[in-house]
């Protein structure tokens, strides 16, 4: 690293211990999708007290935000993608390696999500200290974005407006490992809700008068099951049923499942098509009626090689965090205890793509962005190897020493591959070349259906119900 480049780590040190205290508050807090509202909160002050403007509740959501500061022409805009929600059912007590609930059933940071829109904030702050020492020229952006785990915001986000004029966009996401992908990534998916509604009637004494809202949900199964093995094979569906019914002598009047639906771009409208001729053909059935309500609707991901080779080689500079004996017996303990091969915090820094890493099935909203924007994922060591997303081992660790170290060096990355982008305008515009290329290819449509809406309210009723538990072990800032 050059002298400019070491003295933005430092910096980037120098703040580092604030940011862990709200990362791990946001992991104690652990809100779900959309009902961040002290996460959202907390990162938004801060940005405002580091001199951002910050305009809270944007495209809908009131938890999502976007921080923004400009300095000189203002020319070029990068913006930061920065998530903070949890998952449901999750909970887990930090640093203890097997699985042991802080509050049995509560949400937990089960994806690290604590740890990003923290990074990006750490970058960003860091970032405009920077600009103004030196006197460069850009405007930031933090988008702070709620609910990524049910994969809503950012098609609302691009609907609404609010990356118009924004030249490259940096990523971030929690890993076991230190790395950044390009080419072609996951799957697009419709995620949607089908509710149908029958008539209640004593199933024993008067059954004809009742109509099984329950039947057609099994109905709907049942077609979509058929339907699945007439899709091409780079199809997922999947179904879980959220209402079905109490009591097998009351007719049910009213049921519903949640369908994901993901396919390459080219294919996954026409499932998505198939499997409402489905919940049609279930409600002629049973003579109930039904609607549909979306939940998200994502593109897949396009993100930037050469903005991925440029991000690569800051990880190269940052390097490996340095774990203590300490750290190194914790992830063996995890590594131990859940069954993954014991190695310690040996992970590997890499530029992958589709040509070194098969396709995975998984989706995220970053994928619109991708498409409007040449845009990059970086992904920063804030676990222990071998941990999969979505489980009990990422909580444990996203709250300890590993999870602020590599939250550290995810921030670096950050502001370093920024200012790269800042200093040399030749490289924004060849990132911007390749843009354009992939941009003539896959115009920009949005997949939402016209009359879709975030779905506000979709987590309260769970949220209210451990909100009151998990409060005594929230974590001061
Ligand atoms: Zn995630």
């Amino acid at each position: 690293m050059n002298s400019d480049k070491l003295a933005i780590a430092k910096s980037v040190e120098g703040r580092q211990e604030k940011i862990w205290r709200i990362s791990d508050a946001i992991w104690s807090y652990a809100e779900l999708g959309l009902e961040e509202y002290r996460s959202a909160k907390l990162l938004a002050d801060i940005l405002e007290t580091a001199g951002f403007r910050v305009d809270r509740g944007v495209a809908g959501m009131p938890t999502a935000f976007i921080a923004t500061w400009s300095h000189g022409s203002g020319q070029p805009t990068i913006g930061f993608l920065g998530e903070f929600d949890a998952l449901p059912m999750l909970s887990q007590k930090a640093g203890v390696p097997k699985k042991e609930p802080l509050v049995p059933g509560a949400p937990g940071h089960g994806c690290s999500h604590n740890t990003m829109c923290t990074a990006q904030a750490l970058a960003v702050i860091t970032l405009k200290e920077v600009m103004e020492k030196k006197g460069l020229s850009g405007t930031l952006k933090l988008f702070g974005s709620p609910a990524e785990e049910i994969l809503t915001p950012r098609p609302f986000m691009v609907q609404a407006g609010l990356f118009q004029g924004v030249d490259v966009v940096l990523d971030c996401h929690g890993d076991s490992a230190f790395q950044v992908t390009y080419g072609m990534e996951g799957t697009a998916m419709y995620s949607f809700i089908v509710t149908f509604k029958g008539k209640t009637a004593h199933a024993g004494s008067f059954p004809w008068m009742g109509r099984s809202a329950a039947d057609a949900v099994e109905l709907m199964h049942a077609g979509t099951e058929r339907m699945r093995e007439h899709l091409p094979t780079t199809q997922r569906t999947h179904w879980v049923t959220l209402e079905g019914g109490e009591a097998p002598n009351v007719v049910p009047d009213r049921a519903s499942t949640w369908y994901y639906i993901r396919d390459l771009d080219e294919n996954v409208e026409n499932n998505f098509k198939w499997a409402l001729d489905c919940a049609q053909g279930a409600a002629l059935m049973t003579q109930t009626t039904y609607e549909v309500k979306t939940i998200g609707a994502i593109h897949q991901r396009f993100p930037n090689k050469h903005l991925a080779e440029l991000v690569f080689e800051n990880i190269k500079a940052v390097g490996k965090p340095a774990y203590t004996e300490e750290e190194e017996a914790f992830a063996r303990a995890i590594q131990t205890e859940a069954g993954y091969s014991v190695i310690g915090m040996d992970y590997p820094l890499k530029l992958t793509s589709p040509e070194s890493e098969p396709l995975r099935g998984g989706s995220s909203d970053v994928g619109d962005v991708t498409l409007i924007a040449p845009t990059v994922g970086m992904r920063f060591p804030v676990r222990v190897p071998g941990s999969p997303s979505h489980h009990w081992t990422v909580v444990a660790a996203a709250n300890s020493s590993i999870a602020h170290k590599g939250l550290t060096a995810g921030a670096k990355v950050l502001a370093l591959s920024a200012f790269d982008l800042l200093m040399n305008p030749e490289v924004l515009a060849k990132i911007q070349g390749e843009f354009a290329e992939l941009r003539a290819k896959r115009p920009y449509k949005t997949l939402l259906p016209v009359d879709a809406q975030p779905p506000l309210g979709l987590n309260t009723e769970l949220m209210d119900k451990y909100r009151g538990a998990m409060e005594k072990y929230y974590i001061n800032p």
